[in-house]
């Protein structure tokens, strides 16, 4: 605390990332990246990046970014905006569309940064709890609201939500934005991109980070009519006019260009989440059904904080939430290669045995 601090900011609960410990050697299973390389295609475009001019400023509008996505997704690039990770392209979102006099509305579970952007901008939130299943119910969303926002598949349960059910609430909720985080969309769920030419409140969210292994990059993109395109480009011309720098623009060009290793890169996760789900359900997990990079699981004679500590000692990360009571006793974790989730299942093995 200090007298020099804004108001605004002895108020704000920021959000806490996974670590990234600096120990190697690590099972590092907590942060949901790819345990895959970038496609070698950016590696290439980065090199090139390095011998062109860091002596100029970046294109403003990163235009080959948003030409590439565009292609990829058969938009028009005017229905593209990208930004600084999805983060960014979130936090925008949140002050551009979503603070409105009503409160917005989330999944009690769901990504927890997305209370912290309602808390920096001021904007109110009631929480939607998951149903019984742990799955998104868009019945409970048919209510005054001021915008709604929730990711498919959701996180931290991995489960996603089918297209016909986004479409259900998109039909009844035409009065505010309707934000889908399809940050892990690329490893088995439905994404609603192709709903966007149909309705103009809907803004679908894409990062970089975990389908394309960018997340030292970081670019995220969203797609979206042009009245929402053009209220995010407001708030960044009004913030950084160069959120992309130049190694971003030209390698995350790269990585939408190279589709063909995104889908084997995907390929390989999906076959090893299902092989992992089989295994753990053999050691007598539960685990929500994924189609993330990611599992949701919980074990019935475990708690969650003892499960995540013991794997700890034996240098595995997974990802603990304390909070809600509800899920205190899963453990997230990431999909990694077959010779990590062959690490997790030896560990867990000789643990369950003690
Ligand atoms: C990882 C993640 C993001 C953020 O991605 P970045 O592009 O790395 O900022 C956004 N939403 C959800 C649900 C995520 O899990």
């Amino acid at each position: 605390m200090s007298k020099f601090w804004s108001a605004i900011v002895h108020e704000l609960t920021p959000y806490v990332p996974g670590e990234q410990p600096k120990l190697t050697n690590l099972v590092k299973l907590n942060t949901n990246e790819n345990p895959y390389g970038p496609s070698p295609k950016v590696l290439a475009a980065l090199e090139a990046e390095v011998a062109d001019s860091l002596r100029l400023y970046p294109d403003p509008t990163s235009a080959k970014l948003v030409q590439a996505v565009a292609k990829f997704y058969n938009v028009p690039a005017t229905h593209v905006f990208v930004g600084n990770g999805s983060d960014e392209v979130l936090a925008h979102t949140f002050q551009a569309l979503l603070k409105h006099d009503q409160p917005i509305l989330f999944p009690d579970i769901t990504y927890s940064f997305y209370p912290v952007y309602c808390g920096l901008y001021g904007i109110e939130y009631q929480t939607i709890a998951l149903n019984d299943e742990f799955q998104i119910d868009v019945s409970d969303y048919k209510r005054p609201n001021g915008g709604i926002i929730f990711p498919n598949p959701n996180a931290p349960t991995g489960c996603g939500l089918p297209l016909a059910e986004i479409e259900r609430l998109l039909e009844v909720n035409t009065e505010s934005v309707v934000v889908v985080d399809e940050a892990y969309v690329d490893f088995g769920a439905e994404s609603v991109v192709g709903l966007v030419a149909r309705y103009p409140n809907l803004l679908v969210t894409h990062t970089m980070s975990k389908a394309r292994s960018l997340a030292g990059l970081r670019v995220g993109y969203a797609i979206g009519q042009p009245p929402l395109i053009e209220a995010l480009t407001r708030v960044k011309d009004s913030f950084n006019s160069y959120p992309l720098d130049r190694f971003a623009i030209s390698g995350a060009t790269a990585a939408i260009e190279d589709k063909a290793y995104f889908e084997e890169t995907c390929r390989k996760v999906v076959a090893t989440r299902q092989a992992l789900v089989r295994e753990l359900q053999a050691l007598g997990f539960f685990v929500l059904p994924s189609v993330a990079n990611f599992i949701f699981a919980r074990h019935g004679k475990r708690s969650g904080d003892e499960l995540a500590a013991s794997l700890r000692a034996r240098n595995i990360i997974v990802r603990h939430f304390s909070k809600p009571a509800r899920i205190s006793d899963f453990l997230r974790i990431t999909i990694g290669t077959d010779v990590q989730s062959q690490a997790l299942v030896e560990a867990l093995k000789d643990i369950l045995i003690h």
